[in-house]
């Protein structure tokens, strides 16, 4: 007990440990799968990004392309020159803005005007509208001042007369060497944003500080993508770029940086949802296009990967202790089996034992058996001891009496009463010898050995010894034979002797009736079960309960003094016996009824 408490909670901790660690590992072999799922879909997005940005670039440079050389060509027509000469010729002027007009409206630009030396406007195209750009300075301007230094002007700006963004080229004027002003045209780049679609991913052009030029989101114009430093914002005061507009930053929120044209940002209305942010420089714009990718497929993937890999860990998890589950219930199995055959053993060798004992205790009760039926014997012996006493002691006396006599008669002369006391002598003695004749039958071993014997003659040989006393007697004789040949396997002589003795103890039975009229000896023949079957029955009184009881007794006879030793049906009932068959008595109406049962020979048997 004491030693599985104290071992159970090592176990319980080892175990919990090993979960603890099998659990770290599940989940962060899941989170590299993950991971590697987000990469690989964020690597497709940036692919596809790029691409895109691509695509705005080209657009935007075919845009632009087109009108860049258009400045340079206004200083082939000459009534520019001449107005640019002569500036207060009205006529020239209109012609002109007329001409300005018309090249504006055929390139799809949005306003191509000419400035003198000083920035002042001489000529736009938009001379008719009420807020036309003649007679505007715009010498503040970066283009115009650009171009007026012989540089070509490039720019992109907020007009400050109507607040239109757009992008201005500006290119001096020459005449024979001399710069006479400045040929400006103003594109509308706004109209690339229409082919911007409004959705998941967003596009932004911004300029080399940030500041968002166009957007697909209409909100993020003019917001800068960080915050700008005081120089730049003084700078862009001075040069009106943005004119009235506050640039605030954007907000967003580099998370990581990919490499320096790809990061993960998030935008300040939706914190918990980064995006991917490329950028592509426009040069030599200093401009960048830029483009937010939605990352939620991306991360959906990389959690999909990670519950798909966590949930195939844990099947393999659940395969593992499947196996190991079977392979310890079959260890089990064969532990069970090995225990079974065991108890198995255990329970043979018991058997075996019990049956060793079993053994002994037969041979015990065989021996005790073996006693028993000495003790049986030394009991017949000590009444037969008794009987015999009883029965020789009173011959013995009268023989001592009758001799004393005979010695007293021959000593007085008186011969011929001793002759008479001598042959009374003789018969005590012959009845004694007849007596001990009778005790060693009782004694006799069985030795002789068993034969066939026909019963019928048995029968006849055994009538023949009474016959005389029969007829004295007029008792009839009947004898009826149920089956022929019926032979008994035992000794002619015995079973005769055993025969004469029943046929002897009917005549003595009847001779008691003398006044019967019924005098009957009937003999049967027959066979049961295997066993041959003699029946002898008389017509004489037959048999009292009291009597029967002792019948087979040695010694037992209710005859008068001199005519039974009780000893003949003792001896009859231990010869059959010896035979293996049995003698017993019935009773019978009238009479008695003795019935012997001998095991059956097969004819022929010697
Ligand atoms: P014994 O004939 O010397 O008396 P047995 O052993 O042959 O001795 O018989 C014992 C007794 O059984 C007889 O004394 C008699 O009383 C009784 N007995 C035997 N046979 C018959 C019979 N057929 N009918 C009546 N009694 C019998």
């Amino acid at each position: 007990m004491a030693t599985s408490h104290s071992a159970a909670p090592p176990r319980r901790a080892r175990r919990m440990a090993l979960g603890a660690v099998l659990l770290a590992v599940a989940l962060t072999l899941a989170g590299l799968a993950g991971r590697w799922a987000g990469d690989a879909a964020t690597a497709k997005l940036r692919e596809a990004g790029a691409q895109r940005l691509d695509g705005y670039a080209v657009s935007l440079d075919n845009l632009l392309s087109k009108y860049e050389f258009l400045p340079g060509t206004l200083e082939l027509n000459k009534d520019v020159i001449a107005l640019l000469q002569r500036p207060d010729d009205g006529t020239l002027r209109n012609e002109v803005n007329t001409y300005l007009e018309q090249l504006n409206r055929r390139s799809g630009a949005t306003t191509i005007y000419i400035v003198n030396l000083q920035g002042v406007t001489q000529a736009a195209s938009n001379w008719r509208a009420a807020d036309s750009f003649v007679g505007d300075n715009v010498a503040f301007r970066p283009y115009v001042r650009d171009a007026l230094r012989g540089v070509p002007g490039m720019f992109y700006g907020v007009g400050t007369t109507r607040g239109e963004p757009g992008y201005f080229f500006a290119k001096g004027i020459f005449y024979e060497g001399r710069m006479l002003g400045v040929a400006t045209v103003k594109v509308n780049i706004e109209q690339l944003e229409k082919g911007w679609e409004p959705g998941a991913d967003q596009v932004l052009l911004t300029d080399a500080h940030g500041v968002v030029l166009l957007s697909s989101v209409p909100e993020w114009k003019y917001r800068t993508l960080a915050p700008l430093t005081p120089e730049v914002l003084r700078e862009l005061n001075a040069s009106r770029q943005y004119f009235l507009h506050a640039l605030s930053p954007l907000g967003l929120r580099e998370l990581r940086r990919l490499d320096d044209r790809a990061s993960i940002v998030t935008l300040p209305q939706d914190e918990r949802a980064p995006v991917l942010s490329q950028k592509r420089s426009l040069a030599p714009r200093l401009w960048s296009f830029i483009y937010l990718s939605d990352l939620s497929s991306a991360r959906a993937s990389a959690r999909n990967t990670f519950a798909f890999a966590l949930l195939l860990q844990a099947l393999l998890l659940m395969l593992v202790l499947y196996a190991r589950q079977r392979r310890r219930a079959h260890s089990q199995l064969e532990v069970m089996v090995a225990e079974r055959t065991a108890s198995l053993q255990q329970m043979t060798q018991s058997l075996s034992e019990e049956i060793r004992v079993r053994c002994k205790a037969e041979e015990k009760l065989r021996q005790a058996q073996r006693e028993l039926v000495q003790a049986g014997k030394m009991a017949v012996l000590g009444q037969m001891a008794a009987g015999i006493t009883h029965e020789l002691n009173q011959p013995l006396t009268a023989l001592r009496t009758m001799s004393d006599n005979a010695r007293v008669l021959i000593e007085r002369g008186r011969l011929e009463d001793a002759s008479s006391n001598l042959s009374t002598i003789s018969q005590l003695v012959a009845r004694m010898g007849e007596l001990t004749g009778q005790l060693r039958q009782f004694a006799r071993k069985a030795d002789a050995s068993l034969t066939a014997v026909p019963v019928a003659a048995a029968i006849s040989a055994a009538l023949f010894l009474v016959e005389r006393r029969m007829e004295q007697e007029r008792v009839s004789f009947r004898m009826s034979i149920r089956e022929q040949d019926v032979h008994a396997l035992c000794d002619s002589n015995r079973l005769e002797q055993v025969l004469v003795n029943l046929f002897a103890n009917a005549l003595d039975a009847m001779e008691a009736m003398p006044n019967s009229a019924l005098r009957e000896l009937c003999v049967n023949i027959g066979s049961a079960n295997g066993r041959a079957v003699i029946t002898v029955q008389d017509s004489g009184p037959g048999l009292p309960a009291a009597v029967r009881a002792h019948l087979f007794e040695p010694f037992f006879t209710t005859k008068p003094q001199g005519k039974g030793l009780g000893l003949g049906l003792a001896i009859s009932e231990q010869i059959i016996r010896e035979f293996g068959g049995e003698l017993r008595v019935e009773a019978a109406t009238p009479g008695a009824r003795f019935i012997i049962e001998l095991p059956l020979a097969q004819q022929g048997t010697a």
